[in-house]
């Protein structure tokens, strides 16, 4: 269960008035809602960042990509990050005139020439990807990069599939690997370099980082017109050393005369949006009262079973709780679990819960797994508010699958 208390104006549910909670039991569940409030906070503390260090910082759209919001962010942010063509192209369109980022582990080559339709600056993850596709890159005056792999694991191990200094990581140039494999033609093709290790990990971590980066790889750093230090800061959770961070940038800017990029996912929707989901039955087993919901874990909320974690829920008691459930969803899944929670009150069939930090890799990440629904998307005005983004069917199940009467 979150530590975080309801006093920190960037808890999961600070912003959530009663008002907001009563208008919530209209909606049909499970639905996001996305709250606009929470992002204009969450930007207003990376706009700051940005205002202090000069720094620019991108929506790593991987995250999320409620592109509906994205005129709102792009008051604050310098543009939009990419993992391939169709992020780069709905960053493209959808934040117009702002920076499209993009980096893929590898290309294929038809993208890659529509890549270049949309993009930016484009960064490379081997010697001889850059060597194949940089030339036309370059021609196409787009800014370069390579992502180098300082080998520095700042993770802890209960996050290795997110690490990606883990040994025989297939991310990122490893020094040996630079040795051996970049002529000088190579180099000059550079504008650039990226670097991407971290994972809802504090400034200390990045520090640590740094000096691995330049350690290794400091004997080209000047050469360079910037240098992009990736996501997994999670600079907008309560209590992040923003200072370090500032002072990590300032240095790497004055030191190397370069421009320093920052491409958060996590930290621009953190806490800014929630997952509503009701009971539909109770089922007593082995010293167990498990809820079954109409939210799936293992469709809705993908990471809480990747990850693992378990999201904070509105209402819930930490100490002496009356009564204790185990959320669950409900596919064919045995360990489609949410997590077990206190209540002050019995759960019943059709009692509205409120899961909290779910606008992160959820509403761009889930699936119909079972042939479960897609929850529709509602967006949390600043003035309170509520607008329906999607309305998702049977249809959108089905055409993923086939389109046997549509052709
Ligand atoms: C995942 C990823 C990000 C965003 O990471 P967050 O943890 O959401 O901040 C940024 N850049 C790259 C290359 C990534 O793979």
């Amino acid at each position: 269960m979150s530590t975080l208390t309801l006093k920190d104006a960037r808890a999961p549910f600070a912003l959530l008035s009663e008002q907001n909670a009563a208008l919530f039991s209209e909606l049909a569940t499970p639905c996001y809602v996305i709250d606009e409030r929470a992002l204009i906070r969450n930007c207003d503390i990376l706009a700051s960042l940005a205002k202090n260090t000069g720094a620019k910082i991108l929506l790593a759209q991987k995250a999320f990509s409620n592109y509906d919001f994205y005129p709102l962010l792009s008051n604050y942010l310098a543009g939009t990050e990419a993992s391939g063509l169709y992020e780069a192209r709905l960053g493209a369109e959808q934040m117009k005139g702002k920076e499209t980022h993009v980096f893929c582990a590898a290309y294929g080559e038809k993208e890659f020439d529509e890549i270049l339709k949309y993009a930016d600056h484009i960064v490379f993850n081997s010697p001889a990807e850059l060597k194949r596709f940089g030339p036309a890159a370059k021609s196409a005056k787009k800014s370069v990069g390579l992502r180098i792999n300082p080998e520095c694991s700042t993770q802890k191990s209960a996050h290795a599939i997110y690490d990606p200094c883990a040994v025989g990581s297939r991310l990122g140039v490893t020094l040996k690997n630079w040795r051996e494999q970049m002529s000088e033609s190579e180099v000059r093709l550079l504008d650039g370099l990226h670097f991407h290790t971290l994972c809802e990990q504090d400034s200390i971590d990045l520090e640590i980082t740094l000096r691995a980066v330049e350690e290794k790889f400091g004997f080209v750093l000047s050469d360079m017109k910037w240098l992009n230090m990736g996501g997994g800061h999670h600079i907008t959770r309560p209590g992040y050393d923003i200072k370090r961070l500032e002072n990590c940038i300032t240095r790497v800017k004055e030191r190397y005369n370069a421009e320093v990029y920052l491409e958060p996912g996590e930290a621009v929707a953190l806490n800014a949006g929630y997952l509503l989901s009701r009971v539909r039955d109770i089922v007593k087993n082995g010293g167990y009262d498990t809820a079954i919901l109409d939210t799936s874990a293992a469709c809705h909320m993908p990471d809480v079973l990747e990850m693992p974690y378990t999201p904070p829920l509105y209402g819930a008691c930490e100490e002496k709780p009356a009564f204790v459930y185990r959320l669950a969803g409900p596919t064919c899944l045995a360990g489609d679990v949410i997590g077990t929670y206190g209540f002050d009150r019995e759960l019943r069939r059709d009692s509205l819960l409120i899961f909290g930090d779910m606008a992160i890799y959820t509403t761009c990440k889930n699936n119909t797994f079972n042939g479960m629904p897609l929850p529709d998307i509602w967006r949390l005005g600043e003035n309170g508010a509520l607008f329906r983004l999607t309305s998702f069917s049977y249809e959108d199940f089905k055409s993923r699958l086939g389109r046997r009467d549509t052709i």
